[in-house]
């Protein structure tokens, strides 16, 4: 029979199997087990959704696993869905998901080292980490025909025909020899196995079998001389369920610790991070149900992507009904991995059915309370673990302030941290308000990358002068969101770039709006000189020691302006702001420009131009004109 070939990457992936020396190779078993399990709650579930196709009752299904000394293998069977001879062409014949294709790609780039089979997990494939041949009985429920797979590694495998009581599913494994990499023979054990499916798929919800050796001091039917029975150690073997069946979140917090549970999140979840929290939830009431969530630490790959799919594992009773669960994960937390098992929900529940369920909305909004809470608490009492969870979901607590009109803006906004000019570090709103002195109205925050870059601004300079901080909004949703919240415990927020930053008192804005009243003439020069480049030309009341600055009027900031014409195509190129050249009429630059406008209107002109894109230079925006403008500069060299 001609042999088959694996699947390019799968083949690769094999080779490494084959001859990995990893040291965690005992994993082969949990994936191997879980397959199994996977298999049953298939048919589980069609024997709940079809039940005049299937006709197998709950208590029936089970996993067993077998081991033969003489023959040195080790099997798993189950009485699942099972395999036809296609499934096992397309299911056994590739990887089957991408966390093994990730792991591959590490293994070229030399990390061997790194606990990657372990926190992945390889499937199917793993089997080869401790055999040489692997052997795979199927008979497809409902289906007469049996096939059997057979590969003995990277050159391929062969499906052919074979005999099979009943339905589902036998994985033989023959383990290689004991070399210098290993003793595989260590398996060929009651206890070692176990152990195994204790330490990994204790929470497997069927009952896994296992024929256990026990040693028993029991009576032998002799007596002694006394005539008392006599006593002996005798070994004998007994089919045992050896995992405990009950999911981690069905148990009381003294049974299962913190720890344990995180454990059980970075193998159910495939993390490499320890989350930063665990939420336990066990709501009695009108709607009942347990819920055990995970703040992760680090944000998934493509978590700000389309292809990320949020969402809660949805159990009925133990039996998943649904693997990402959108309707009970408030969208603004859509960062929080975890399960929802509930009795009320009904098995066969369709989709549509689900989205309109009040049950559901009860408990996204109390899982949305119980997360809020856990992330105030950790904001309070471990800043520095706040921080590293605000650096990977901090964007995503932003977008959920805008999202939905700012419905969740609200409740959102005292989670939020933005980095402080003057205390150099990241505070909450909260912390900015109780710090402002007497006197300060507004909440005032700079749009630039960095605080060094933003201290370039001329327009902080009066308002640190004040004595007041600063909010740096080093990423585009800043303003969004804060345009979204409008104000903070009764402060406004705003821009210093912005026009009026209402420093003055009355009377110094009387005196500036005289002298600027005397510079009308110049200013109004200016004006006419830039045309439409600006919207007005101002005599500053904000810069002390720079000579010009650009601020804006209205609604759009520069940096949403940058924002917007960074989105490629569409009426988002159009949206700008309203540029306003502030001139500081203080500064010998100012007395420059006056000069020429009454000797010399021609350079006067050149002048106006240099100021406006010195501002616009400073602002961090691009010209539109560079050569014109460095022409501008070298024509002054010379008079
Ligand atoms: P995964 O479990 O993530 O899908 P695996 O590599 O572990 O990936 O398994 C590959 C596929 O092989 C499974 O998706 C399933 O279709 C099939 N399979 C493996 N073991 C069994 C089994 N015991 N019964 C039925 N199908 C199985
Ligand atoms: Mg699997």
């Amino acid at each position: 029979m001609a042999k088959k070939q694996f699947k390019a990457e799968s083949k690769q992936l094999l080779n490494l199997m084959i001859n990995s020396i990893y040291t965690h190779r005992e994993i082969f078993l949990r994936e191997i087990i879980s397959n199994a399990s996977d298999a049953i709650d298939k048919l589980h579930y069609k024997s709940i959704t079809e039940p005049e196709a299937v006709n197998v009752a709950r208590e029936d299904f089970r996993i067993d696993v077998a081991y033969d000394k003489d023959a040195g293998t080790i099997t798993v069977s189950d009485n699942g869905i099972g395999m036809t001879k296609e499934d096992m062409d397309a299911n056994l014949g590739v990887i089957a998901h991408s966390g093994s294709l990730d792991f591959k790609k590490e293994m070229e780039d030399g990390a061997a080292d790194v606990d990657i089979i372990g926190q992945f997990g390889v499937g199917f494939y793993s089997a080869f980490l401790v055999s040489d041949k692997v052997t795979v009985r199927s008979k497809a429920y409902n289906q007469d025909q049996a096939w059997e797979w057979t590969s003995e590694g990277a050159d391929g495998y062969t499906i052919r025909e074979c005999e099979k009581d009943s339905w589902g599913t036998d994985v033989i494994m023959h383990l290689r020899p004991d070399d210098e990499n290993g003793a595989y023979s260590e398996y060929l054990d009651s206890y070692r196995l176990r152990d195994l499916v204790k330490k990994y798929s204790d929470y497997v919800r069927w009952p896994i079998h296992m024929m256990v050796e026990h040693e028993d001091y029991v009576e032998t039917g002799e007596t002694d001389e006394e005539g008392k029975p006599k006593k002996d150690w005798v070994v004998s073997v007994r089919d045992e369920v050896v995992n405990s069946m009950v999911p981690i979140w069905q148990r009381g917090r003294d049974e299962v610790s913190d720890e344990d549970c995180k454990k059980f999140y970075m193998e159910k979840f495939r993390d490499w991070e320890e989350p930063i929290a665990v939420i336990r939830i066990n709501a009695e009431g009108a709607v009942n149900y347990r819920a055990m969530l995970f703040i992760p630490k680090v944000a998934p790959f493509n978590f700000y992507s389309r292809d990320f799919e949020p969402g809660l594992e949805l159990y009925s009773s133990g039996v998943m009904i649904m693997e990402k669960c959108k309707d009970v994960l408030p969208d603004c937390f859509r960062f929080v991995r975890g399960v929802v098992d509930s009795p009320d929900l009904s098995l066969n529940i369709s989709r549509e059915l689900l989205q309109h369920d009040r049950q559901l909305t009860t408990i996204r909004a109390n899982i949305e309370k119980k997360v809020k809470a856990e992330l105030t608490r950790i904001l309070e009492e471990d800043r520095d673990t706040y921080s590293e969870f605000f650096k990977a979901f901090g964007p995503q607590l932003k977008y959920g302030v805008i999202e939905d009109y700012g419905m969740k803006a609200d409740m959102l906004k005292d989670l939020l941290l933005f980095q402080s000019f003057e205390k150099d570090s990241q505070i909450t709103l909260k912390e900015y308000r109780d710090a402002m002195p007497e006197g300060q109205e507004r909440i005032y925050y700079a749009a630039a990358e960095s605080v060094a870059r933003a201290k370039q601004v001329p327009q902080t300079e009066q308002v640190r002068a004040k004595g007041y901080d600063i909010l740096l909004f080093g990423e585009d949703m800043d303003e969004f969101a804060i345009k979204t919240l409008r104000e903070y415990d009764g402060k406004e927020f705003c821009d210093v770039a912005g026009g009026d930053l209402g420093l003055e008192s009355e009377e110094e804005r009387k005196v500036s709006e005289e002298r600027a009243e005397s510079e009308k003439e110049v200013l109004g020069f200016v004006k006419e000189a830039l045309g439409d480049r600006v919207v007005d030309v101002r005599a500053s009341r904000k810069l002390k020691t720079h000579a010009v600055c650009l601020s804006t009027d209205g609604d759009v900031s520069l940096e949403m302006e940058k924002y917007f014409s960074s989105i490629p195509g569409g009426d988002s190129q159009n949206i700008k702001a309203k540029r306003v050249l502030e001139v500081n009429i203080d500064h010998p630059a100012y007395a420059a420009l006056k000069k020429a406008y009454s000797e010399d209107g021609e350079k006067a002109r050149e002048m106006a131009e240099i100021m406006y894109d010195q501002a616009v230079l400073i602002a961090g925006m691009p010209l539109d004109d560079m050569l014109g403008y460095s022409d501008r500069v070298f024509r002054l060299f010379g008079q």
